[in-house]
């Protein structure tokens, strides 16, 4: 399903009613994290390719991490598929002196509580960049996928605090947002916790306790200690239930 076929409306609503039917088919097996997140993943690069078609190149590249020192938010799908999956790499890098459960604590103890643009003048670089490469790529959030620039030294010199704006490419942002609303409306729709957290924190307690998974399936809301309230959730569900209907 492609939004270039479909308008933002069609495209939202296929997409919800995909996850919904994700979440209602796998809810008691193991796989319903991996279903979810590559449907979104999947949905997210194949319209993210035929949206950018004809713009610039972007300027990201290999190696360069600027914008991994910004806060980073995730649902709690991506937040328990990163958890599993740094449980399952840590006994290979613990065997090369990495421990990224220290590192994730370590940065948690200067962003905790800190909010999206205080988080800038902090500078802490997410514990997941290992010579400027980062480390779960492959399971990285829909925020980190969405954050595409057209200009490095843009980048550079808003992290320094030399200006406001950076050509971000737009085709990312949408559809990043259109992808994780469409997900949050079926988590919704499935009664369990469908806000955003704080990735620093969320996921140390999602280390520290592999209970809170199961608990969240079971409709706790877990991870609310860590939750980004920026946006009503009132009003979130308002817009989401205006988009279903429409
Ligand atoms: S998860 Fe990866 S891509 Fe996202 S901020 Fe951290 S290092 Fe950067």
């Amino acid at each position: 399903m492609s939004v270039e076929a479909l308008s933002s409306l069609d495209f939202f609503q296929g997409l919800q009613s995909r996850f919904g039917q994700i979440f209602a088919g796998f809810r008691q097996h193991a796989a319903l994290l991996d279903n979810l997140l590559l449907t979104a993943w999947q949905s997210f690069e194949a319209n993210v390719g035929s949206q950018t078609q004809g713009l610039p190149e972007l300027d990201c590249h290999k190696g360069c991490a600027t914008c991994c020192t910004l806060r980073v938010t995730a649902t709690a799908p991506e937040v328990f598929m990163l958890a599993r999956f740094i449980r399952a790499v840590t006994p290979g890098l613990q065997k090369h002196g990495v421990d990224l459960r220290a590192q994730i604590a370590k940065a948690n103890e200067v962003t905790c509580g800190v909010g999206e643009s205080d988080r800038i003048g902090v500078r802490q670089r997410c514990p997941f960049i290992a010579q400027g490469v980062c480390v779960v790529y492959q399971v990285r959030p829909l925020a980190c996928r969405g954050l595409a620039s057209y200009d490095r030294k843009a980048c550079a010199q808003a992290a320094s605090g030399k200006i406001d704006e950076i050509p971000y490419s737009e085709p990312h942002m949408r559809i990043r947002s259109l992808v994780q609303n469409a997900m949050q409306s079926a988590l919704r729709d499935a009664g369990v916790a469908w806000a955003n957290y704080e990735l620093n924190q969320s996921l140390l307690m999602a280390l520290d306790d592999e209970s809170l998974e199961q608990r969240w399936l079971q409709g706790e809301d877990v991870l609310k200690a860590a939750q980004v309230n920026e946006v009503d959730p009132a009003e979130m569900a308002a817009t989401f239930d205006q988009l279903k209907l429409a």
